[in-house]
């Protein structure tokens, strides 16, 4: 049986990710320090045997018992509220979490896979965005803790390929959302779906020109499966091209969960990029891979998790 650890294992995606490999016949060992993760999403997982969870910050040197034949690195804050809450930690698990995971990699000849991001790109100039453009952070801003991180975490991760020969592999992960995204966690789809489902006002940043372009996590998870079984080394963008503008996005939520809400406006966040949309080419090439779930199906889906959350849940101002 083959063995794969998972960091930020209690998180959205890594959640789904423990998930995916359980039920592909893997022994999955998990690694969380819960600062965004929460254990309800994985305390399904707690009776399996072929399942070990350890509360660990891997910032900090991790240890891990026995073979190991993948390594999923997917710990990291990820929401711009979460990133800008807890700026110091996310540099930290972006570099040095990154730096000992590759070490783990190493010492026992594992194949790693990192989660990048669409925020390499920062601000994008170039549209839709590509592997090969080398984007527009800026590192002094609020969002440079996250982007920067995640930037010098594709650094090592080639260098340690190069240098030690380590098998990596590099997932550049657009806008991805579905059941298991923290209601509060600041992100526009959990953010609007809690508003309406409160009879809030939809609160929409800046004139709601900006796009991004959202992906489903059942989707994102293939893609994921499928990268790290390639041979292809350098990043590849996983994501669904479907772009829309934030306030078409609200309009749409609002119809979707049949509530009366309108939109208010908020000032934009300090660097907020101002367009998103993933070229996929590459994952199409050489994964094979292309997003199976639109919008309209993912959302009814995601709503249908949120609807079915406690008012205790509803109502939690903080994690
Ligand atoms: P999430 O906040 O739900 O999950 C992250 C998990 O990592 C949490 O459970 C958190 O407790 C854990 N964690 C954070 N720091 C840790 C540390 N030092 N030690 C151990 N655990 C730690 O976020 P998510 O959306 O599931 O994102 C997971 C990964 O995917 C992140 O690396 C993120 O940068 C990347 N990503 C996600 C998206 C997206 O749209 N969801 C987009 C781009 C990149
Ligand atoms: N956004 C918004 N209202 C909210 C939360 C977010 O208009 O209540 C906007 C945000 O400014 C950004 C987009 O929605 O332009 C996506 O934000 P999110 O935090 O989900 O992720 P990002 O892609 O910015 O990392």
């Amino acid at each position: 049986m083959k063995r794969i650890l998972i960091t930020g294992a209690a998180g959205f995606l890594g959640s789904h990710l423990c998930d995916k490999f359980i039920n592909e016949g893997f022994h999955v060992i998990g690694i969380d320090n819960l600062i965004t993760g929460d254990l309800k999403n994985i305390e399904h997982l707690f009776p399996l045997e072929h399942f070990e969870f350890y509360h660990h910050d891997v910032s900090k040197f991790v240890h891990v018992s026995g073979e190991l034949d993948y390594i999923l690195h997917f710990a990291s804050p990820a929401s711009p509220i979460d990133y800008l809450k807890i700026p110091i930690q996310t540099l930290k698990v972006g570099s040095l979490g990154t730096h000992n995971l590759l070490g783990l990699a190493k010492a026992k000849n594992a194949r790693i896979l990192i989660a990048s991001t669409s925020e390499v790109y920062g601000d994008p100039l170039v549209h839709p965005q590509f592997e090969g453009y080398y984007g527009n952070v800026n590192t002094i801003g609020p969002r440079g803790v996250y982007d920067e991180a995640k930037r010098f975490q594709e650094s090592i991760t080639m260098a340690y390929h190069r240098f030690h020969g380590l098998e990596t592999r590099i997932v550049r992960i657009f806008n991805t959302y579905g059941p298991r995204m923290r209601l509060n966690d600041g992100r526009v789809i959990p953010a609007f779906i809690g508003q309406a489902l409160r009879g809030e006002d939809l609160t929409v940043f800046g004139d709601g020109s900006q796009t991004r372009s959202f992906c489903y996590v059942s989707d994102q998870i293939e893609g994921i499966y499928k990268l790290l079984f390639s041979d292809y080394v350098y990043p590849v963008n996983i994501g669904n091209p479907n772009e829309i503008s934030i306030k078409d996005f609200a309009e749409e939520i609002i119809k979707l969960t049949g509530t009366n809400q309108k939109i208010v406006y908020k000032p934009l966040p300090q660097d907020d990029p101002l367009q998103r949309q993933p070229n996929i080419d590459l994952a199409k090439k050489t994964l094979n891979w292309e997003p199976k779930v639109d919008r309209n199906e993912g959302m009814k889906l995601t709503f249908n998790y949120f609807k079915g959350l406690t008012e205790e849940e509803l109502y939690k101002s903080e994690h």
